[in-house]
C-alpha cells in the first residue's frame, strides 16, 4: 500500500477562494496545511453575509462560459448541480435616460453616438471576442487603444466615466490588454450577438466555499478565522522560511504560501530583499466601498446597468436579483475608491443616502419606501491596477527564500479577477509544488 508521509508543514496565508483552493490541492498531495484567515469567516472578496435573513454574498458574483475551473471543482466537489444560466439583460443610464445595451439593435438605436463611432465601438468589441493574443495590447494603454479604436467622442460617451469611476488617477496607466480581457470574457459568454448568458451557483458562493471547508478538514487540513498573520520569519543565513506570526504567537513552517493582496507584503514580510521589497512598494490596488440594498421594487429589469451620468457617482449598477432570483429584489452599488480616498473611510450613511438619490434618478417611482434593508462592505484591494507590461513589474511566486511563495490575483493579468482565475493560479502552483516527499511503500 502506498501513503504519503506528512513531513512538510505548510502555511497558507488568506482563506479566499485561492488559499482554499490551494490548501484543498496540497493536502491532496500529502502535505500538512494550516490556513490562516484574518476574517472571522473563509472567502475573502467572495465572502457572502447575512442580509436580513437572506445569506448572500457582500459583493456581487455571476460567473461566465469562460469560467471553467470553476465549473471542473464543482464537478470535482460534486456540487455541479448548483450552477444555474439565465439569460440575462444590460442597460446603459446615459445622462439621465436609461437605454437598451449590450446587443447591435440597442447600439444603433442608441442616441449618443454617430453610426460611424457606433461601427467602430462594435468592431472592437467583435475582435476582442475573436482575437486570443494579447501581447500588442500589453504595450498600450487602454484609453490610448480605445481612442485610437473607436475616437474621442466615443471614448468620453461610453468610457470616460468608466474608467475614471473605476480607475480614479489610474486610469491612464491602464493596459489595454486588461480592458481586452473583460470584453472577451462576457463577449464570449453570450449565447449569440442578441443574447447574454451568465450564470450564478444556487445557495451562493457560499455553497463552494463551505464544501472546500468541509473537504479540508476531512483531509486533517486546520482553518484558523480570526487569525491575522503579521509576520513572515526568515531564518538567516540560510535565507530560508522559519514561520509565520499570528495573534501574537510564532507558529514553525516549512513552507509559506500567501494568497493575501501584494500591497500587504512588504509589512508581512520586511526581511525580503530590499530592492524585492520596492518591486512590490510600486504595485497598487484600487478598493471598493459596496452598497447593497434590499427593495420591494425593481429598479430596472436589467442585471448590469452600464452609467454615464454626471450626477451619478458610480460605474454601473448590478441588480442580482435579475440573474438569481430572490423574494426581494437586491441591487449591488459599487464606488471603486482607493483606499487612501478621502471618501474610503466616509461614515456608510453618506453611501447609502447618495446610492437612495441615484436609485430615484434612475427610476422616477423609486421611493425611501422600497428599502427594505441596506448594508456597506469595503474591501481595500478589490482589483490590482495594471498598466502594460504588468506581469514583468511582478516579483516570481516562489521568492528568493526558500519555502516562501507569493501569490494574488495580479499574476493572472490580463484576466480580470474572477473566482475561476483564482482557483486556476492555486491549481497551477500546487502542481508546481508538486508531493513533498516520495512515497513510502508500506507493503
Ligand atoms: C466587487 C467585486 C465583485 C466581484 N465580482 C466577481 C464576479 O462577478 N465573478 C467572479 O468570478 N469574481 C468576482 N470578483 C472577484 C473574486 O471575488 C476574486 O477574484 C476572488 O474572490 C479572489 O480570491 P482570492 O482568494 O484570490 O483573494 P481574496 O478573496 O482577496 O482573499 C484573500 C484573503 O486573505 C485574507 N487576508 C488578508 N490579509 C491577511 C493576513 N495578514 N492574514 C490572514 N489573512 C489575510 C483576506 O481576509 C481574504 O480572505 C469580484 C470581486 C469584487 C471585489
Amino acid at each position: 500500500m502506498i501513503t504519503m508521509q506528512k513531513t512538510e508543514k505548510i502555511a497558507v496565508v488568506g482563506a479566499g477562494i485561492m488559499g482554499l483552493t490551494l490548501a484543498y490541492r496540497l493536502l491532496n498531495q500529502g502535505y500538512d496545511v494550516s490556513i490562516f484567515e484574518k476574517d472571522d469567516r473563509t472567502g475573502g472578496m467572495s465572502a457572502s453575509f447575512d442580509f436580513d435573513g437572506l445569506y448572500i454574498e457582500r459583493y456581487y458574483h455571476f460567473l461566465c462560459k469562460p469560467d471553467v475551473p470553476v465549473f471542473q471543482l464543482l464537478k470535482e466537489l460534486d456540487i455541479d448541480h448548483l450552477l444555474t444560466w439565465k439569460e440575462t439583460k444590460m442597460g446603459f443610464f446615459y445622462e439621465g435616460k436609461l437605454y437598451p445595451w449590450g446587443n447591435p439593435l440597442a447600439l444603433l438605436k442608441f442616441p449618443g453616438l454617430g453610426l460611424l463611432s457606433k461601427i467602430r465601438f462594435g468592431l472592437q468589441v467583435f475582435l476582442s471576442i475573436k482575437h486570443n493574443k494579447w501581447d500588442k495590447l500589453d504595450r498600450m494603454t487602454a484609453v490610448e487603444w480605445i481612442k485610437r479604436f473607436e475616437g474621442e467622442k466615443a471614448y468620453r460617451v461610453l468610457w470616460d466615466s468608466l474608467l475614471r469611476l473605476k480607475f480614479h488617477n489610474f486610469r491612464e496607466e491602464l493596459s489595454a490588454a486588461w480592458v481586452w480581457s473583460r470584453l472577451r470574457r462576457v463577449g464570449v459568454s453570450r449565447k449569440n450577438m442578441f443574447h447574454e448568458t451568465l450564470a450564478y451557483l444556487d445557495g451562493g458562493v457560499a455553497k463552494l466555499l463551505a464544501t472546500l471547508e468541509t473537504k479540508i478538514k476531512q483531509m486533517g487540513g486546520e482553518i484558523f478565522l480570526g487569525s491575522e498573520v503579521t509576520h513572515i520569519y526568515i531564518g538567516m543565513p540560510e535565507n530560508k522560511i522559519t514561520g509565520v506570526k499570528v495573534n501574537g504567537q510564532e507558529i514553525r513552517f516549512d513552507k509559506v504560501i500567501t494568497t493575501i493582496p501584494l500591497p500587504y507584503i512588504p509589512q508581512l514580510a520586511p526581511g525580503l530583499p530590499g530592492d524585492v521589497i520596492e518591486r512590490y512598494k510600486r504595485l497598487d490596488n484600487i478598493g471598493v466601498v459596496c452598497v447593497i440594498l434590499k427593495l420591494s421594487h425593481p429598479l430596472t429589469e436589467n442585471f448590469w446597468l452600464n452609467i454615464s451620468d454626471s450626477v451619478i457617482d458610480l460605474p454601473g449598477v448590478i441588480e442580482f436579483s435579475n440573474l438569481r432570483p430572490f423574494e426581494e429584489k437586491i441591487v449591488y452599488f459599487p464606488f471603486y475608491l482607493h483606499r487612501a480616498h478621502p471618501w474610503f473611510s466616509e461614515p456608510d450613511a453618506h453611501f447609502i443616502e447618495m446610492v437612495k438619490r441615484y436609485c430615484k434618478r434612475i427610476n422616477k417611482e423609486f421611493t425611501g419606501d422600497w428599502v427594505l434593508a441596506e448594508r456597506v462592505h469595503r474591501y481595500e484591494c478589490a482589483q490590482p491596477v495594471c498598466p502594460p507590461g504588468f506581469l514583468d513589474m511582478l516579483p516570481p511566486v516562489k521568492t528568493e527564500v526558500e519555502g516562501l511563495y507569493i501569490v494574488d490575483t495580479s499574476y493572472y493579468y490580463p484576466e480580470d479577477r474572477s473566482l475561476s482565475e483564482s482557483i486556476r493560479a492555486a491549481q497551477e502552483l500546487a502542481k508546481e509544488l508538486g508531493f513533498p516527499v516520495s512515497p513510502v511503500n508500506n507493503a
